[in-house]
């Protein structure tokens, strides 16, 4: 497989078990971006305008605060209270840098998935052994995927993609029914199966939220 600067993360994610490469990728993205806002950032003075400007959303607030970076959240939050309190006629917005910025990444991550399902004969071998993706991510490479695609390559990629994305969806359904009857007593001595995570999974497949790092 060619190797470019810009298509490794993409693809390392894909080699990731879990099931959703783009949970993964974001993920990542938002460990990334926070650790940034609460670190080196104090340092760029047109980062920290944005920042001051845009505020974050309350999940962000508390992923940050959960971080336990309490100096850099400290220098973060005093020069957007300064900034509301000098602009406080301003009214609050519900805007988020970190989501912005991650919105913006995922984007080219979409574009670099569409480049390598097109050119990578290997790369799609590769999806097509995983477990699928979220209901989220999926949506977004199924809205999105068009402005990177010519129209007959992305018909024929959204043709796999699709009975692909619903097999996987089915699966973990399957999982999750197994889950709520070993409550039944009557099944209370049959095997697990694949369904003892069947709720974390579940929650990723249709929320995008990863709550199992599996393997990575
Ligand atoms: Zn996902
Ligand atoms: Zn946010």
């Amino acid at each position: 497989m060619k190797e470019k600067i810009y298509t490794i993360p993409v693809n390392e994610a894909f080699d990731h078990p879990g099931e959703c490469g783009f949970c993964v990728l974001w993920r990542k993205l938002e460990k990334e971006i926070l650790d940034y806002v609460t670190g080196p950032a104090y340092m760029e003075e047109d980062v920290r305008g944005e920042m001051d400007k845009a505020g974050f959303c309350p999940h962000h607030y508390r992923k940050m605060f959960a971080s336990g970076n309490r100096l850099g959240l400290a220098l973060m939050l005093q020069t957007r209270l300064r900034y509301l309190n000098s602009n406080a006629k301003e009214k609050h917005t519900d805007s988020c840098y970190a989501c912005n910025r991650m919105n913006g990444r995922m984007e080219s991550y979409i574009s670099t998935f569409c480049y390598l399902w097109k050119t990578e004969e290997e790369f799609r071998a590769k999806v097509l052994s995983g477990q699928g993706f979220c209901q989220v991510h999926f949506q977004e490479l199924m809205e999105k995927g068009r402005k990177y695609l010519m129209k007959k390559p992305y018909r024929s990629m959204m043709e796999t993609l699709e009975p692909f994305h619903r097999e996987h969806m089915e699966r973990v359904e399957e999982d999750l029914d197994w889950f709520v009857r070993k409550f039944d007593y009557r099944f209370k001595d049959e095997p697990w199966k694949n369904s003892k995570d069947a709720v974390e999974r579940s929650i990723q497949k249709v929320s995008g939220v990863e709550l199992l790092e599996g393997g990575n």
